[in-house]
Order: structure tokens, then sequence, then C-alpha cells
């Protein structure tokens, strides 16, 4: 999923649960279950994109992440402490912050967590795979509204 996709399921998640021994491990099990859902992101069409271009698009995902995230709790969730919104977007998108340096750099010491994401990831190019995106943290957001 992309990392905005990621982080507005952090942002609900520190909005619905404050106790972090209970939204730390479930943050970290959103981040699998999106990655099931068929989804496009920025690593998509990796062989079609030169290194430049996908770490401008990833770079792009994560700051526009953040900035919904910011507008998703002022509009709906006003309530939430905007730190610990920080803190769960990162444990949300915690596979990928540690598969990054592998993925960019060629880091060996974190080739766990890019073989790791292997097992579960599933890519469906645009338009559908945005569009799988949209509707499961749109529902997700209602629901967190409605409960
Ligand atoms: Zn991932």
């Amino acid at each position: 999923m992309t990392a905005t996709g990621h982080a507005l399921i952090g942002t609900v998640i520190a909005a619905k649960i404050g106790n972090p021994a209970l939204s730390i491990p479930i943050a970290l099990t959103s981040h699998v279950i999106a990655d099931i859902i068929p989804h496009w992101d920025t690593a998509t069409n990796r062989k079609k994109k030169t290194f430049k271009k996908l770490f401008i698009h990833s770079f792009i995902d994560v700051i526009l992440g953040f900035i919904l995230s910011y507008l998703l709790i002022v509009s709906f969730f006003p309530k939430t402490n905007l730190p610990y919104a920080f803190f769960m977007i990162i444990v949300s998108q915690f596979f990928d912050w540690t598969t990054a340096p592998y993925y960019f750099f060629k880091i060996k010491a974190f080739k766990w967590a890019y073989s790791l994401q292997k097992l579960f990831d599933n890519n469906l190019d645009l338009p559908w795979g945005l569009a799988t995106q949209i509707v499961f943290v749109a529902l997700l957001v209602i629901l967190a509204k409605k409960f």
C-alpha cells in the first residue's frame, strides 16, 4: 500500500486507541492486512522507473501521507494527540521504513524487512490498485467515526 494509505490507517488507530500496548501491535498488523489487499504503490512499476523517479515519488507519497493525516485529524478526530498520531503513523509504516534502506540503497542489514514484505505484498496497477485503497481507508474512517 502507499505510505499515504498506511499513514491514514495509523491516524485512525491513534484516534481510536489511546493505549500503546494495544495500538502498536494493531498498527503493525494493519500494515500486513493493508498490503495483502491488492494495491498500487510507488514501487509497483519499479522496472519502468528510474531510481530518481522512484525516490521522488516515494518521498511525495510520505509527505502527502502526513498532510492528509493532519487534515483527517482536524476534520474528523480533533481530540487526537498530534505527536501520538505521528508516532502511530510511523509504526503503521514500520515495515516500509525498515525495507527502504535495502530497497533503495541495497543495505543488507535491512533485507529481512524486504523479504518479509514479499510474503504478503499484493500488487495491482492503476486505476484499480488505487481504488482499493481509497475504499478501504474510507470504510475505516466511516466505521471509526460511527463506533
Ligand atoms: Zn508494506
